[in-house]
């Protein structure tokens, strides 16, 4: 069993995506892919790249859905990663202290080094972010592209995450959600942000900008962001494609 920090700062670094600016374009995952496993020529899936099935570890994936039925549906497209989980059992689970958050901004990591690949963090989080990369024999995650945020050789301007930074239309934002006159947590407040299935009690860091009524299509709403439930609307569709996953 591994400890969360006992005095955290106030700080949560997270992001903030906005489900109805989303195109789902890609842009965040291959951004993401390229940063993470960069600095050698590979092509971007670890096993089989040009083979029936190629796959690897994807640090941020996007799924597309249909919300609604026939003409009042909409197609809605959700970026999925690690939400830096404030009571994150991902962590309080690993056997060697592999997974760990840290103290001073809330990022949730992974210590490769200590990690023996046992899937137990995966297993804990409810939220199908965690991926195990087969080659390595490592677990993998969004690390906030914490070599990117704090990297004083980068200009000031380009010291956030990939996927932030390959967004085309401005979908993803990054910031301080503990402090609630930060432009992101503002950002939030405004538009009514939510956390994804606040009733496991993992208190994601990140939050989602649900999607607007569509003002040209009378009828066609809000997908609804209710508790997760099978019976459908969002979370229970969400709870359905990490179920599969
Ligand atoms: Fe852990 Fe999953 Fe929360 Fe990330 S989203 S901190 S992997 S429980
Ligand atoms: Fe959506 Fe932006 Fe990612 Fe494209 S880059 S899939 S628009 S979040």
């Amino acid at each position: 069993m591994t400890g969360l920090p006992h005095d955290p700062s106030p700080t949560r670094l997270g992001l903030v995506i906005d489900l109805d600016t989303c195109v789902g374009c890609q842009a965040c995952v291959v951004s993401c892919k390229e940063w993470n496993t960069g600095g050698y020529p590979a092509p971007l899936s670890d096993v089989e790249p040009y083979g029936i099935h190629p796959s690897g570890a994807w640090l941020n994936r996007v799924h597309t859905y249909e919300a609604g039925d026939g003409p009042a549906s909409r197609t809605v497209h959700f970026p999925r990663s690690c939400l830096h989980c404030a009571k994150p059992d991902c962590v309080t689970v690993c056997p060697t202290g592999a997974s760990y958050k840290r103290a001073e901004d809330g990022i949730v990591l992974v210590d490769e080094n200590l990690c023996i690949g046992c899937g137990l963090c995966a297993w804990a989080c409810p939220y199908g972010a965690r991926e195990l990369d087969t080659v390595g024999g490592v677990m993998k995650k969004c690390t906030l592209c914490i070599d990117r945020i704090y990297n004083e050789n980068l200009p000031v301007e380009e010291r956030e995450p990939a996927c932030v930074a390959a967004c085309p239309v401005h979908a993803r934002h990054f910031g301080d959600l503990g402090d609630p006159e930060s432009p992101v947590s503002r950002l939030v407040a405004e538009r009514e942000g939510v956390d994804l299935m606040p009733e496991m009690g993992y208190r994601p860091t990140n939050k989602y900008l649900p999607p607007r009524p569509r003002r040209d299509k009378p009828g066609c709403g809000t997908p609804e962001l209710e508790t997760a439930s099978p019976e459908g609307g969002f979370l229970g569709w969400l709870d359905a494609a990490l179920s599969r996953l």
